[in-house]
């Protein structure tokens, strides 16, 4: 069976391929022509994902699935959660990003936040969403250089290192990706027979 993975992204497509019953064939946007970017402007992570798929369902005739992920910080109100990517500006750099952040919560106290994945999957009709939440904690500064986006400042709860310093192993075993693409593997491994 054919399944689009709704993003340009084709390191996170390996990814997911890797761990997906071998029926399975993942294309990204890429692979079905689609270059330009699907405009994400939904006002919650659910809404966002829903667009990608229904628009490659609809345009393209294709099962789909689609991510989208947000910090949420508890002191800013859910902030920057669905404009994670570009709460400094159009840019997405993520230093001014997290620099944005370090400065917004100056001062401070409750610095509890989490990450959070949905991904909404649209299959033979059917359509379902998984949820994947990692608690922890922003920093007041910058700590290691793996991985990507806010890692260095995200201390996940249980832990005194940042997703940025812990190894990438650990971060995909408690991390709101891989818990989210966990539930949508066992999703397809128990509807394999439904292609
Ligand atoms: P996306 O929906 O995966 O594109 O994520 C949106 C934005 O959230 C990214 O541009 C990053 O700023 C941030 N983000 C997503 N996932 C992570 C992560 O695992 N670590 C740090 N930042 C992330």
């Amino acid at each position: 069976m054919r399944l689009v993975f709704a993003t340009h992204n084709e390191h996170k497509l390996k990814e997911v391929q890797l761990l997906l019953p071998k029926h399975i064939h993942l294309l990204s946007l890429n692979d079905i022509g689609l270059e330009e970017e699907i405009p994400e402007t939904g006002e919650t992570l659910e809404e966002n994902a829903q667009i990608k798929v229904d628009y490659v369902t609809q345009e393209y005739g294709y099962n789909c699935f689609a991510d989208d992920t947000g910090l949420l910080v508890n002191a800013l109100n859910g902030e920057p959660g669905v404009y994670s990517a570009r709460y400094a500006g159009p840019q997405n750099n993520a230093n001014q990003n997290m620099d944005k952040l370090l400065a917004a919560l100056e001062g401070i106290s409750d610095r509890e936040a989490q990450f959070k994945t949905v991904i909404a999957l649209s299959l033979n009709g059917n359509s379902i969403s998984f949820n994947g939440i990692v608690y922890g904690k922003i920093t007041t500064k910058k700590a290691g250089n793996r991985g990507f986006g806010y890692d260095p400042i995200f201390m996940p709860n249980g832990y005194s290192l940042t997703f940025a310093e812990l190894p990438v192993s650990v971060k995909n075993k408690i991390g709101h990706r891989g818990k989210a693409v966990a539930q949508l593997i066992a999703y397809l491994n128990t509807h394999k027979n439904c292609s």
